[in-house]
């Protein structure tokens, strides 16, 4: 028996009342979020209309359900959730309707006919046989690697999920893993961040349905359309970076008016996701926005990094969303790069309206 990919997703979507415009919207938004030209929209559209659903199995390990909520959170617009709902979400323990043994034959059954995507989130525990997480009477491994024996694809959601996140905090006490340090032989996409944004899960399932492939990646497996621009090019606080204007202590005037937050400890230069353009809570902010510095949350062991502590800026890149600074600022001297600890590579004043310098591939790294 093959797992059921009845009907397209354009068909579901109208069962639900989701009427033509918002579904040609939804393709917008979804080729905007994967980064393609307009051109390219009837061809996701075409795409969904045609294609017909994979089933997903969604399995939640070792996590706080962060992750999940992601998920119930979508918004952007309400059809992304129906996408999700219409993606056949055959089992996802947590959220699912049905419980103990109907939950468990559900996932038994879409395993058996393959082809499905499997999400996961959460680490794994791997001590003493992987006792510290099981589901229906099974260890996390031993249910990872029977869902991943027959699955297409296996999307990684959630900082725990591809590097072991929180649970692998020294002294890591269940020896928590990520997928890829228990799964071999199996695509693994790296949706990470704590948590992820469920624009982006969307959008790459959208890419797997329109190009039949997974999106291009980076050398951590994350999807370049998601990952591939630095936060601090993309901040709305960029201008005040450029103009000299930081946050020095939380309350102060310059953390009321919405100065920069690099003295505040902000990974934003060192840091890839698409957060300040995608954001959360129906688009309406993100971290920083909210008054608090990135925290680099999509790269590994972030979780050990003292989260307020200045980064070395080794380059600088123009700012590409918003609007850069009208004038050149009176200038950030080496004594005033010293000052703010962003030290070498910073001094290479303003040129024009911003300072400017490739980031080598070492300073472009997360750390
Ligand atoms: Fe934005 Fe942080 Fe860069 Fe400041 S350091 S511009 S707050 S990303």
């Amino acid at each position: 028996m093959g797992n059921s990919f009845e009907g397209n997703v354009v068909d579901t979507l109208a069962q639900k009342g989701v009427s033509r415009r918002e579904f040609l919207r939804f393709c917008t938004f979804m080729a905007g979020t994967l980064a393609l030209p307009a051109s390219m929209i009837p061809r996701v559209a075409r795409a969904l209309e045609t294609v017909k659903r994979p089933p997903v199995v969604w399995l939640e390990m070792q996590d706080c359900a962060g992750c999940s909520e992601s998920l119930l959170r979508a918004n952007q617009p309400t059809v992304a959730e129906l996408v999700l709902d219409v993606l056949s979400l055959n089992y996802h323990e947590t959220i699912m309707t049905p419980s103990g043994k109907g939950a468990e034959k559900s996932l038994q059954d879409t395993v058996q006919a393959g082809g499905y995507l499997t999400v996961v989130e959460g680490s794994i525990p791997t001590k003493d046989g992987g006792i510290y997480c099981c589901i229906a009477g099974r260890t996390a491994v031993d249910i990872l690697q029977e869902v991943a024996a027959n699955t297409a694809a296996i999307i990684a959601v959630g900082a725990c999920a591809f590097y072991g996140g929180w649970p692998a905090t020294p002294p890591n006490p269940t020896e928590a893993k990520g997928v890829g340090d228990v799964i071999s032989g199996v695509p693994i996409v790296n949706l990470s961040g704590c948590p992820y944004n469920v624009d982006n899960l969307t959008a790459t399932v959208v890419h797997y349905l329109t190009f039949g492939s997974l999106p291009a990646m980076d050398d951590l497996g994350r999807p370049l359309f998601a990952y591939g621009r630095r936060i601090h090019d993309n901040c709305e606080r960029r201008a005040h970076f450029d103009a000299n204007e930081f946050v020095r202590a939380w309350g102060d005037e310059g953390h009321r008016t919405g100065w920069c937050l690099y003295q505040m400890g902000c990974k934003g230069p060192v840091a890839f996701q698409n957060c300040p353009t995608q954001r959360w809570n129906e688009g309406t902010s993100w971290p920083v926005r909210a008054g608090h510095g990135w925290i680099a949350c999509a790269g590994p062991k972030f979780w050990e990094r003292e989260p307020y502590e200045t980064v070395p800026i080794v380059g600088l890149t123009p700012p590409v969303t918003y609007a850069p600074v009208e004038e050149a600022p009176a200038g950030l001297s080496p004594a005033a790069a010293g000052a703010i600890g962003a030290a070498a590579g910073l001094a290479v004043g303003v040129a024009g309206a911003v300072a400017v310098r490739q980031l080598t591939k070492e300073g472009a790294k997360e750390e």
